[in-house]
């Protein structure tokens, strides 16, 4: 039998940049991406607590938009700046830091209100005396070249929480601290749905065992996760499946949208839809499906969106072979994932759904 050890699977040259941009760096600005799902969250907080182990002091860890509930208990969710309520702290934070980590993100689209300043920053370490002043750990298939020394993008990873992970244990001064593990641990459970898709490679499992060596306890974990819905989020998923699931059984498909008005109804903010768009997967014979639900356009792409003051925000999933990002990239300005994808489409959600079917037949394979 092969014993075990992890693999190195981030490259030397990125490893060596990567300790190149953290050595020189007094002042750290980690961001995500806007609504952090778990492993947005588990990457950004446990690269603070990686940098604090190595004894730098000023780290900020920013969020773009607010994060769900079900995340507020995470280690260090306390320290972060919300971009939302404290706007001018989070653009200095993120303009001044001599180092911008993004984890979980590669695109200065994908920030809402801080993409101007993120931009500005992709910008300015493209230039060779700065080029230091930016570090990229992500997994999405990003728009930015693969060959880019700022990107540690490796998107057969199933959880930026796991790059981060092994940046820490290849550069030798990983001190696992529970904090930490519970972090990446919460990021790789999540992306994984509990280690259910995403999750066959063996090193995963190295990793998971390492991080229990803290202490942490993973059912706690879980459950706080996962089991910690409000009323009002279940009865929106039962209201969801009941009376908004529309089924194209032809295309093994599975729609359900949320309009403003059924959105206020049930008193639910942008986290507590998170995961509706899995419930119809569970359907035998569906392996698509796609959750729309109505948002107001932000002051930020209120150009882009011209004419309209709402706008629709996109989920895709599939199952095996089929893929969706293809989808959200030609149709509805996004990207994404093989099996999950988002996107958006100026206008009501109705209209988007019609969108949807109008292209259903280009791009939902039928058997
Ligand atoms: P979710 O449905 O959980 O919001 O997003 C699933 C995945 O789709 C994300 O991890 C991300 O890769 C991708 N995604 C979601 N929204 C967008 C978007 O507006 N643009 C792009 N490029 N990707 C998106
Ligand atoms: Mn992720």
């Amino acid at each position: 039998m092969k014993s075990m050890i992890l693999s190195d699977k981030i490259s030397s040259l990125q490893m060596d940049f990567a300790a190149h941009c953290i050595k020189d760096a007094e002042s750290i600005a980690i961001i995500t991406h806007q609504n952090p799902d778990g492993d947005a969250m588990g990457s950004s907080l446990g690269m603070r607590y990686f940098l604090l182990s190595l004894g730098k002091t000023n780290v900020a860890n920013i969020v773009p938009t607010l994060y769900a509930d079900f995340l507020s208990w995470m280690p260090g969710a306390e320290h972060m700046i919300q971009a939302e309520q404290q706007p001018e702290l989070a653009e200095r934070t993120l303009r001044e830091a001599d180092l911008v980590i993004c984890t979980d993100l590669a695109e200065a689209t994908r920030v809402a209100s801080m993409s101007g300043v993120l931009a500005e920053r992709f910008e300015r370490a493209q230039q060779e005396e700065h080029k230091y002043s930016l570090l990229i750990i992500d997994h999405h298939l990003s728009s930015v070249s693969a060959s880019c020394p700022h990107q540690i993008a490796y998107p057969d990873s199933a959880s930026a929480s796991e790059l981060v992970f092994r940046l820490a244990y290849q550069s030798g001064k990983l001190a696992l601290n529970a904090d930490f593990a519970t972090c990446i641990y919460t990021g790789m459970m999540t992306d994984t749905g509990n280690f259910s898709y995403n999750s066959c490679q063996p090193e995963m499992y190295s990793i998971v065992a390492m991080l229990l060596t803290t202490g942490i306890n993973k059912d706690a974990i879980y459950d706080k996760v996962f089991n910690s819905y409000g009323v009002d989020r279940v009865r929106l998923m039962g209201y969801c499946l009941y009376h908004k699931m529309r089924i194209f059984p032809e295309y093994h498909a599975a729609l359900i949208t949320l309009n403003r008005r059924e959105i206020y109804r049930f008193n639910a903010k942008s986290g507590d839809m998170e995961g509706i768009v899995n419930l119809p997967l569970q359907i035998k014979d569906i392996y698509y499906s796609v959750f729309m639900r109505e948002d107001k356009v932000p002051p930020h792409q209120k150009q882009e969106a011209g004419n309209a003051n709402i706008k629709a925000k996109i989920s895709f999933r599939s199952q095996g072979d089929r893929p969706v990002n293809i989808l959200a990239r030609e149709v509805f300005h996004g990207g994404g994932h093989m099996n999950a994808s988002g996107g958006e489409f100026f206008g009501k959600v109705d209209q988007a759904a019609a969108k949807f079917q109008e292209v259903m037949r280009d791009y939902l394979l039928t058997e």
